[in-house]
């Protein structure tokens, strides 16, 4: 049998790979003004005929050609922005396959003019289907103009398959926004049928984002800048007010490009949470930058997927930015610490008119009933800086079983039988549990969570209030992390230092800190991290991660007394009195009981018969 494989002819090939790199008109409009960038433009123009589909031209005033330049550039792989292929993880221009001039020439009629700086003349060339039908010297302004007529000429089927004017123009526009979002110190002007849609002078990012958007826009930005090792986002988020029903300005670009990637938009979306409406799409305009190495730059021409190698720390940096930016602010209310966020109107009742009280009348009540409850007013001690408006839970019922007489007093203390002396009894069993008498029975305490609680409204007043006290170490201590565990706890760096930590170096290698909260020791420092890791990974990405919660959780649970632990008489009466000073004593951070009392009632049963 003869040998069947043969080399398709060159304009073959070509036809195969136009079909992936020009889709439609918006896809040659990206390509052209991508070169006219990396060959360092000023000013761009686009013009356009019937939405592209009859011409598509691109005038720059960047460096040119010279003209065997001009007659190589419709080669395939010809380009001349990498030399090999190490120079790929070196990437500063837009393109780098030498693809777009030859896929596009395949499947249209394209003039090119050309002229470097200095020379007399340019040069002219027109390629049709891959074929130079002509070229000749021309005089002409410094810089290239790229002309392509007739798209899919050749291709019937595909020049069917184009939309509608109106919707191949939508793409058009979409791709020039996005082009232009990103170079705002390059002018840019674009004509649709010799009407002028867009003039954007050189220009800062929020007067570019103005002059796409509108005037209106200005007012709506809240800027976003953070600088680490990982990571640089700059750009802009929408106020939470301007938030639309319908996906609209979402802008997410990395190194340079515009990319797609649902995991981070849930980050920047998430980082919204409570100030929009559920279904409603916040607008941004944010510019990641990436060390290149951490991304998989062999992104195909038409796609805008990127992959990255540390997306959840990428997640977490990016959310934690935006809350903060919003904070900051003061367009997020919810995140003013300093303001009590049980005040806040719910989102959803914000505009909704208040309905009256409705006064209801209990026909049952007896004044002469239960007196002495009237009275209950016992007040917790001064220690609370915490909203007393947090459900307390079951601590009431505490009270409740009391008797009256101790129901008049009003100190916690005098739940203690202080008959002997002021100091109620305690003891502590297999060092694990403190048992106390109380009037109403016993109080059994599990030590090790009830100081978890202890530690974490501690570890969360200073958060809220910013008020840790730091003790300074001796020497700085130096914690080697993975990359991805250092984005983790950059992640709460802002609530570690409120806590009392401080940083001299946040690197992507390691972390220096030269001060730590007070409550703290220095020789834990390792199982801290350790354990502040371990919870934040179970966390992420979790949309409803409160990060100071978290953080104060973490903490607690590292440095709280643990079962197996031998205290003092001094030590368990004051974990007995802390503990019942916290705003919720009944539960640890993580949910486990705290402490059970059981009444003389209860014990009086055990020891019927
Ligand atoms: P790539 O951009 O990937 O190199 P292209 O096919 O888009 O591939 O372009 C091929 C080459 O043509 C480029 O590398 C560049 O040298 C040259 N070129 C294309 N457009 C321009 C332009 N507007 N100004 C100057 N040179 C250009
Ligand atoms: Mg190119």
């Amino acid at each position: 049998m003869s040998d069947l494989i043969q080399l398709l002819p060159d304009h073959v090939a070509n036809q195969i790979a136009a079909g992936e790199v020009v889709q439609r008109p918006a896809s040659v409009v990206k390509e052209l003004l991508e070169n006219s960038i990396d060959a360092g433009a000023t000013t761009i123009t686009l013009l356009l005929k019937k939405a592209g589909k009859t011409l598509i031209q691109v005038i720059d005033d960047g460096k040119g050609m010279s003209p065997t330049d001009a007659r190589l550039c419709f080669e395939r792989h010809a380009t001349s922005k990498i030399r090999d292929a190490k120079d790929l993880f070196d990437l500063h221009t837009k393109g780098f396959r030498g693809e777009a001039l030859a896929s596009i020439s395949a499947v249209a009629h394209v003039e090119l003019k050309t002229k470097q700086e200095g020379e007399e003349l340019g040069v002219a060339i027109k390629n049709e289907g891959n074929t130079i039908v002509s070229q000749e010297m021309i005089q002409t302004a410094k810089g290239t103009s790229i002309a392509v007529k007739n798209l899919f000429f050749n291709i019937p089927v595909r020049r069917n398959f184009m939309g509608g004017d109106k919707e191949e123009q939508r793409h058009i526009v979409n791709e020039f926004k996005r082009v232009a979002l990103v170079h705002p110190q390059i002018s840019f002007i674009l004509y649709h049928n010799d009407r002028e849609l867009y003039n954007l002078k050189s220009s800062n990012l929020r007067q570019r984002i103005v002059g796409i958007f509108g005037a209106k826009t200005d007012t709506k930005l809240v800027p976003i800048n953070e600088e680490t090792d990982i990571l640089t986002v700059k750009g802009f988020v929408m106020k939470p007010e301007f938030a639309k029903k319908r996906r609209g300005d979402q802008f997410l670009f990395v190194n340079d490009r515009f990319i797609k990637n649902d995991y981070l938009n849930h980050a920047i979306v998430t980082a919204f949470e409570g100030l929009i409406e559920s279904k409603s799409y916040p607008g941004y305009f944010l510019y990641l930058t990436v060390p290149p190495n951490t991304i998989d730059i062999n992104i195909h021409p038409t796609k805008t997927e990127v992959e990255f190698d540390n997306k959840k720390a990428l997640y977490a940096m990016l959310r934690a930015t935006i809350k903060h930016s919003l904070g900051q602010y003061s367009v997020a209310p919810v995140l003013d610490f300093n303001r009590d966020a049980s005040l806040d109107t719910p989102y959803e009742f914000k505009d909704k008119t208040p309905q009256k009280p409705q006064i209801t009348v209990d026909r049952n009540f007896n004044p002469f009933k239960d007196d002495d409850t009237e009275q209950m007013n016992i007040s917790k001690p001064s220690h609370s800086n915490f909203k007393k408006t947090r459900d307390t839970g079951n601590w009431e019922s505490l009270y409740a079983d009391l008797e009256s007489d101790i129901a008049k007093t009003d100190t916690e203390q005098n739940l203690f039988d202080t008959e002997l002396n002021k100091t109620p009894k305690t003891y502590q069993i297999q060092n694990k549990y403190i048992v106390s008498s109380i009037k109403s029975g016993i109080v059994l305490i599990h030590q090790s969570a009830a100081h978890q609680r202890i530690i974490y409204e501690d570890f969360l007043s200073k958060l809220e209030n910013e008020n840790g006290n730091s003790q300074q170490l001796l020497f700085p201590t130096k914690i080697n992390l993975p990359k991805e565990d250092i984005g983790n706890i950059y992640a709460i760096k802002s609530q570690l230092e409120a806590i009392g930590f401080v940083f001299d170096e946040f690197t992507m290698e390691y972390i220096m800190i030269s001060g730590i909260p007070t409550l703290l020791s220095e020789s834990e420092l390792e199982t801290i991290f350790e354990q502040l890791l371990t919870d934040m990974k179970e966390e992420l990405p979790n949309a409803t991660l409160d990060y100071k919660a978290k953080t104060a959780e973490s903490l607690a649970k590292s440095v709280c007394i643990k079962t197996g632990k031998q205290l003092n008489p001094v030590e368990q009466e004051d974990l007995v009195n802390r503990l019942f000073s916290c705003t919720e004593p009944t539960v640890s951070p993580s949910g486990k009981l705290t402490f059970k009392t059981l009444t003389l009632e209860q014990i009086d049963k055990i020891f019927k018969n």
